[in-house]
C-alpha cells in the first residue's frame, strides 16, 4: 500500500546514568602523608585482593603502575549473556569485593543504580579500577541492552580493549553483532569469553563456529571445555598444556587446581590439546611473520617445543592487530573460568602505550583528558570519570573544556576502586580517574590543561591535519566525536505543585548534564515542560530517577513520538498560475520534481536545472524555498515533518512585473499536486 511514502520513528540509542549514593567513600590520609615521605605501605583494602597482605610498595606505585601494566577493557555482550555476572566475579576474585554479587538477587556492584537492580539490567556504564597480579585493570562495564549502544559507542572511545562475552547454547546473538562492529570502527583488540558452559544446551563448537560465521572473525582457541553442560568441570589451557579444575566444594570458584595434562591420566585430553595446539601455532604463525620466523627456523620438526611464552607474545600481537580474538570459555555464575580470564585480559590484551591515538603526538605530554561520564552525588555535587590520555592530574588542578570553552578548578581527585573510592594525589596518562569538583563539564567533554596548550595542540594538529588534506584544527581536539541523535520520543512533565517547578528544573538540569541524550524544552503554548528522550524506557528511567533521587513526585503527559515522513519514488508536477491584479499581470508557470534524497537531510535539498536562468533564479530563489520548505512541514500521510527528501525544478518561467508572492503560491501548488499524486497512490 505505502508505495512511495513511509513513515519512520527513528529509534536512537539511549543514554543513561547512575547515581552514586549507595558509593561509600574512603579517605587515605595516612597514606597520603606517607607518600609525601617517600615511605613504602601496605595497601589495607576489606580483603587482600590477588596481591598478598605482606605485598609492601610505596602509594605512588600503587595508585600510577607503570603505563605498560594497565588495562582499559570494557565487557560487551548480548543483554543476559552474563556480563553483570562475569564483573561481579572478576571483582570478587582480584579482591575487592567481599561476597558474590547476584545479579538475580540484585544485589550487583556495577548496577549500582536502583532501577538497574529492579529491572536487573545493566543499564549505564560504571567504571571499576582493580588489580590482577600486579596488573590495574580499569574496567568499564558497557550496558548490553539493544537500545543503549550510544553508551556503549562512547565507552568504546575509552577502551583499550574489550571482552566479549557469549552465552555458549546461543552463539552470537544481534546485539553482540552490533557491538561488535562498533568495536571494529574503533579498533578495539578484543578476546571472547564463552560463557554459561554449564547451561544445558551449551556447546563449545557451536559458539566458535557461530564466531567465525556471523562476526567474520578468526576464532584462536586457547582453551578446550572439560565436560559440557551439566559436565562442565574446568578448561584445558592449551597454550600450557595444562587443565584447570574448580573444586566442586567451594562455593564460590577461588581455589582451583592447575596441572599439566600427564599421559598417563589424561591420554585423550592430551592428544585433543596437542593438536588444538599444533592448530593455533599454525594459525598464528599465518597472521605473524616474527612467529612464523622463529617456529620455521628452530621448531618446524616439532611444533610441540614452542614455548609457551612466545606463542602468548605472539598472540598477543595478532590481537592487538585484531587479525584474530583469542577464546576462553567457563561459567561465570558456577565460579568456572574467570581467573584465567583475567590472566588473558593481562596477557592478551593492550596497555594504553601499545595503542596508536593520534592526539597523543599533539599535546606533548600536556594534559588532554575525556569526560566519559558525569555523576551527581548529593554530598560530593558533580563527579566525572575521565580517561587520561596525556599529562597527569593532580587535585585542585585548574582545567580548561575545549568543548565549553570554560577553565575549572577541580577539587579532589578519587580512584574508583569497585564500590570505594579512594583518594590519590595524582594520577598519569593511560588511567581512568573520578574527580570532584567540575561543575560545567558534561559527558563527553575534552579536558586540558589551559586555553593556551589548546591552542598549541591545534596548531600542531593543524599541521598535521593539513598534511591529510583536512583542516579543522579544534574540531579534531575534540576526543569523543560521538554524536548524540536527535530525541524522538516527547512527554510533558508537571512538578507535584507550582512551587516544586524550581526544584524540577534543578533535577532536569543536572541530569541532561549526565545524560546528553536527554532534552528539555518548554512548550511555547501551555507553558509545560517537555521531555524528549530516546524512548519510552528512557523517559521512563527519566521520571523514576527524579523521584528517587531528587524526592519530586512528578507526572507524565502521553507519550508522544516525533514521526518523520518520506518519499520512496519521484513524482513530478506541473503549474501555471495567471492572474490579473489591478492593472498587472502576474504569470508563473514551473515544473519540479520531488524525490528522495541521496543522503539523509532534514530539511528538502533544493536544486536547479540548468535550464533555469541565473537572473530569473536571482529574484526567485528564497519564493521558491520558501514554498517548498514550507510544503515539508507537514508530510501527507500524519502531518509529520518531512525529511530526506530533494527537489529540482526543472522549468521556471517568470513574466515581467510578477510579484514574488506569486511565485511562491504557484511552487507551494506544485508541491500540493505532489501531494495528491502521493495521496491518490495510497
Ligand atoms: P547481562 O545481561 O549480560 O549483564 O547478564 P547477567 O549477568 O545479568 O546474567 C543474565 C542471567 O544469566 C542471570 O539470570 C544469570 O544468573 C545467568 N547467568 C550468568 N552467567 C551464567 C552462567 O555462567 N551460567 C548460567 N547457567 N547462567 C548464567
Ligand atoms: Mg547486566
Amino acid at each position: 500500500m505505502f508505495t512511495k511514502w513511509r513513515i519512520f520513528a527513528v529509534n536512537h540509542q539511549r543514554t543513561f546514568s547512575v547515581h552514586l549514593n549507595t558509593m561509600c567513600y574512603c579517605k587515605i590520609k595516612a597514606n597520603l602523608k606517607r607518600l609525601k615521605t617517600q615511605l613504602p605501605l601496605t595497601r589495607n583494602y576489606s580483603s587482600a585482593p590477588g596481591i598478598a597482605g605482606s605485598d609492601v610498595k610505596s602509594l605512588h606505585s600503587v595508585i600510577n603502575p607503570p603505563v605498560a601494566k594497565i588495562r582499559n577493557i570494557g565487557i560487551m555482550a548480548h543483554i543476559d549473556a552474563g556480563k553483570t555476572t562475569t564483573t561481579e566475579r572478576i571483582l570478587y576474585y582480584s579482591g575487592y569485593t567481599r561476597s558474590l554479587g547476584d545479579v538475580d538477587d540484585g544485589d550487583t556492584v556495577t548496577d549500582f543504580m536502583a532501577q538497574e537492580r529492579e529491572r536487573g539490567i545493566t543499564i549505564q556504564s560504571a567504571a571499576v579500577t582493580l588489580d590482577w597480579k600486579g596488573y590495574r585493570v580499569n574496567l568499564i562495564d558497557t550496558p548490553g541492552h539493544v537500545d543503549f549502544t550510544l553508551e556503549v559507542e562512547r565507552c568504546l572511545r575509552v577502551l583499550d580493549g574489550a571482552v566479549a562475552v557469549f552465552d555458549a547454547s546461543a552463539g552470537v546473538e544481534a546485539q553482540t553483532l552490533t557491538v561488535w562492529r562498533q568495536a571494529d570502527k574503533h579498533k578495539i583488540p578484543r578476546i571472547c569469553f564463552l560463557n554459561k558452559m554449564d547451561k544445558t544446551g551449551a556447546s563449545f563448537n557451536y559458539a566458535v563456529e557461530s564466531i567465525r560465521e556471523k562476526l567474520k572473525a578468526k576464532p584462536l582457541i586457547l582453551q578446550l571445555p572439560i565436560g559440557e553442560a551439566r559436565t562442565f568441570q574446568g578448561v584445558v589451557d592449551v597454550v600450557n598444556k595444562e587443565k584447570l579444575l574448580w573444586n566442586s566444594n567451594s562455593d564460590d570458584g577461588k581455589d582451583f587446581e592447575r596441572m599439566p595434562l600427564s599421559e598417563a591420566s589424561d591420554r585423550e585430553l592430551l592428544k585433543e590439546t596437542i593438536e588444538a595446539r599444533n592448530s593455533l601455532i599454525e594459525q598464528v604463525a599465518d597472521l605473524d611473520d616474527e612467529f612464523a620466523d622463529l617456529v620455521l627456523g628452530e621448531f618446524s620438526e616439532n611444533f610441540d617445543l614452542v614455548p609457551a611464552e612466545k606463542l602468548q607474545a605472539a598472540v598477543h600481537r595478532v590481537t592487538l592487530a585484531q587479525a584474530a580474538v583469542p577464546v576462553l570459555c567457563g561459567s561465570a555464575l558456577k565460579n568456572k573460568g574467570v581467573q584465567p580470564l583475567l590472566d588473558a585480559v593481562t596477557t592478551y590484551l593492550p596497555s594504553p602505550e601499545e595503542r596508536e591515538d593520534r592526539f597523543l603526538q599533539w599535546y606533548e605530554g600536556d594534559l588532554c583528558a575525556l569526560a566519559f561520564k558525569v555523576l551527581h552525588d548529593k554530598q560530593r555535587g558533580p563527579l566525572v570519570f575521565l580517561r587520561i590520555y596525556s599529562g597527569t592530574l593532580t587535585p585542585q588542578l585548574a582545567v580548561h573544556n575545549i568543548n565549553r570553552n570554560c577553565t575549572e578548578r577541580m577539587s579532589r581527585l578519587l580512584l574508583p576502586f569497585a564500590d570505594q573510592h579512594v583518594e590519590i594525589p595524582s594520577l598519569t596518562a593511560g588511567n581512568i580517574a573520578l574527580t570532584v569538583g567540575l561543575k560545567q563539564t558534561a559527558t563527553g567533554d575534552t579536558i586540558v590543561s589551559s586555553k593556551s596548550s589548546a591552542l598549541a595542540a591545534a596548531r600542531r594538529a593543524g599541521r598535521g591535519e593539513r598534511e591529510h588534506g583536512k583542516k579543522r584544527e579544534a574540531e579534531s581536539l575534540l576526543l569523543a566525536g560521538v554524536e548524540v541523535p536527535e530525541p524522538v520520543f516527547f512527554c510533558t512533565i508537571e512538578p507535584p505543585s507550582v512551587a516544586k517547578q524550581p526544584d524540577l528544573d534543578h533535577a532536569l538540569e543536572r541530569l541532561q548534564r549526565e545524560d546528553p541524550s536527554l532534552k528539555v524544552k518548554l512548550d511555547p503554548d501551555s507553558g509545560q515542560t517537555v521531555l524528549c528522550g530516546m524512548g519510552e524506557l528512557h523517559i521512563e528511567i527519566i521520571h523514576d530517577r527524579i523521584k528517587r533521587e531528587y524526592g519530586l513526585e512528578t507526572y507524565l503527559g502521553p507519550l508522544q513520538v516525533a514521526y518523520r515522513e518520506t518519499i520512496l519514488n519521484s513524482v513530478r508536477a506541473t503549474d501555471t498560475l495567471d492572474r490579473v491584479l489591478g492593472d498587472k499581470r502576474h504569470l508563473v508557470s514551473a515544473e519540479l520534481e520531488v524525490r528522495p534524497a541521496e543522503e539523509p537531510c532534514a530539511v528538502a535539498k533544493i536544486e536547479y536545472a540548468d535550464c533555469v536562468g541565473e537572473d530569473l533564479l536571482q529574484a526567485s530563489r528564497e519564493a521558491i524555498e520558501s514554498a517548498v520548505h514550507s510544503a515539508c512541514l507537514q508530510g501527507p500521510l500524519l502531518g509529520s515533518p518531512v525529511q530526506d527528501v530533494a527537489m529540482t525544478l526543472h522549468s521556471l518561467m517568470i513574466h515581467p512585473g510578477t510579484s514574488t508572492t506569486m511565485v511562491t503560491a504557484c511552487i507551494s501548488r506544485c508541491m500540493q499536486k505532489v501531494r495528491s499524486t502521493l495521496h491518490a497512490l495510497h
